[in-house]
């Protein structure tokens, strides 16, 4: 995958079966600009019937996670598999309430990774630092370690199946936002650590999202920062309008 403009809202465990297909339905009748790639995350339960109604549609349906293991035992997981039966191809991994709430550390997360790029499927690799991190400013450090932790493993080729995510812990669902230029560092930093792990073309080819608080009023200086390629939105993506008001901010 090249560069690309993204904007990837995030639905977390919002909207039921009827809410997803009528928020989908408003979307649908939206004029998606070209150079815009476009996704949206509805919960396990409503991936199919949202794959189904965008199948024409220049909106792509990925999933908010899924287990590292093919099959088997583990009671309340989705595997890759199922997820690529019902059409999705691009999984979000790392959020940072999978971390938080549900104790997803460095270890899990690379074999999450490697069963995504196993199956051939895109992921949206999420990372960023708590609050107590950026006010000690131990934010960089923090990065690199998620980074090195879940991600730097892998192949040089497989980059071409990576989109990441920065979102710092603090701004997200608060309101709380980091400032563009703030975004612009930490953005620019992650291309430094991948051209010292990998190389410089990978690094300028990989797409880079913010995540925090990003709303109508804040998206067009955000987005316009260099070294960020979009947004993973999440409280502004429940709104047709703000979501587009988002998606429509690029220059
Ligand atoms: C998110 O959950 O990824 C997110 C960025 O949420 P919000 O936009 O609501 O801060």
């Amino acid at each position: 995958m090249t560069r690309q403009k993204i904007v990837a809202g995030n639905w977390k465990m919002n909207n039921d079966l009827s809410e997803t297909e009528a928020l989908l339905g408003d979307l649908k009748n939206q004029v998606i600009p070209e150079n815009v790639t476009v996704m949206v995350a509805p919960a396990f339960t409503n991936l199919y019937s949202a794959f189904d109604s965008v199948r024409e549609d220049a909106i792509e349906v990925v999933a908010q996670n899924m287990h590292q293991a093919s099959n088997g035992a583990f009671t309340g997981e989705v595997s890759a598999a199922m997820l690529l039966s019902v059409g999705v191809k691009t999984v979000i991994l790392g959020h940072s309430e999978r971390r938080q709430y549900f104790n997803e550390g460095s270890k899990i997360l690379s074999e999450k990774v490697n069963a995504a790029l196993e199956n051939n499927m895109t992921v949206i690799f999420c990372f960023g630092e708590g609050l107590e991190d950026r006010k000690s400013e131990n934010h960089f450090e923090i990065v690199k370690q998620q980074l090195a932790g879940g991600l730097f493993h892998i192949s040089e080729e497989n980059w071409s199946s990576i989109v990441l995510a920065y979102e710092p812990v603090w701004a997200i669902g608060t309101g709380e936002t980091a400032s563009p230029e703030q975004a612009q560092e930490m953005h620019g930093y992650i291309r430094t650590l991948i051209s010292e792990n990998y190389n410089n073309t990978i690094a300028e080819r990989v797409s880079i999202l913010y995540g925090g608080s990003v709303k109508p009023g804040n998206a067009k200086e955000i987005f316009g920062k260099k070294d960020v390629d979009g947004g993973l939105i999440g409280g502004a993506a429940l709104k047709c309008e703000d979501f587009m008001a988002i998606v429509n901010a690029f220059e």
